[in-house]
């Protein structure tokens, strides 16, 4: 059963059109700003929400999570939005259920001296750093990995997407934008990633540190494998159509 007592859950997207559709289902919506991030506070179909624009980026990211994590004690995060695709076989609008995300700009290369030939593949992913409570301290870790909840909540919505295919994959995150084919199948075959994004990780790594459950849901808006194109932003509301099926398949 749902009530307005009960704690929120915290859906994050990056700008309007990655959020707005979902505010306007909502009721009883009291708008915020906490500094200079915008959140949506209310109820979907009796449950608590809470909605923020994160702005682009990592750092955008993660400290409206930790804000967040303070205001509204979420008991579950979403972090959802545009991507671009990182596996050839997806196309706009298919979406993307993140079992892991990671963040792909978080590397260690050996030392190759001045003049070496540059060799893309000789580095180490390392990781980012959260707090892990069974170690009692912050750890390093390359994946964040999804809520088993949230992802059984995702699954059951799976068959109510009509507009693409839905898969479950990984989702890297970093304040890049890959436009160069080569790069982008680096990246797919070094961490598996089914889409990129700039803030999934970053979100993962807060919710970590905070103990909440997380996942990430991205629906692709631009793929390198279909030429030089631009992204299309039509997709954010089918997308967020798709995470309000997700919410209402939640149980905590
Ligand atoms: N188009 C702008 C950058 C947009 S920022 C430019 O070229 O400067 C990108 C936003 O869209 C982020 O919130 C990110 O999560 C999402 N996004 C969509 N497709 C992306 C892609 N291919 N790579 C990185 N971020 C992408």
């Amino acid at each position: 059963m749902s009530n307005a007592t009960e704690a929120p859950i915290l859906v994050m997207g990056a700008m309007d059109v990655e959020t707005d559709y979902i505010i306007g289902k909502m009721t009883d919506v009291k708008q915020r700003m906490i500094g200079k991030w915008s959140f949506a506070s209310g109820l979907f179909e009796g449950r608590p929400l809470v909605v923020c624009r994160t702005e682009w980026g990592v750092a955008n990211a993660s400290a409206c999570t930790a804000l967040a994590m303070e205001a509204y004690h979420p008991c579950a995060v979403i972090s959802q939005g545009t991507s671009g695709a990182h596996d050839p076989e997806l196309l706009n609008y298919d979406i993307v259920i993140g079992k892991k995300t990671v963040n792909t700009s978080a590397w260690k290369s050996h030392f190759e001296p001045q003049g070496s030939v540059d060799d893309p593949t000789n580095i180490e992913a390392i990781g980012v750093f959260a707090y892990d409570k069974h170690a009692g301290k912050f750890t390093q870790e390359v994946y964040h990995y999804a809520s088993k909840r949230l992802l059984a909540a995702a699954r059951k919505a799976e068959p109510t997407y009509t507009r693409g295919h839905v898969v479950e994959g990984t989702i890297g995150t970093c304040d890049t934008w890959n436009c160069q084919v080569d790069r982008v199948l680096f990246l797919h075959k070094f961490f598996e990633s089914s889409v990129e994004d700039m803030e999934s990780d970053a979100v993962a790594q807060i919710c970590q540190t905070y103990d909440v459950p997380f996942l990430a849901i991205r629906i692709v808006s631009n793929s390198v494998f279909e030429g030089d194109q631009d992204w299309d932003l039509r997709v954010g509301p089918v997308c967020q159509e798709f995470v309000l099926n997700v919410i209402r398949n939640i149980e905590l």
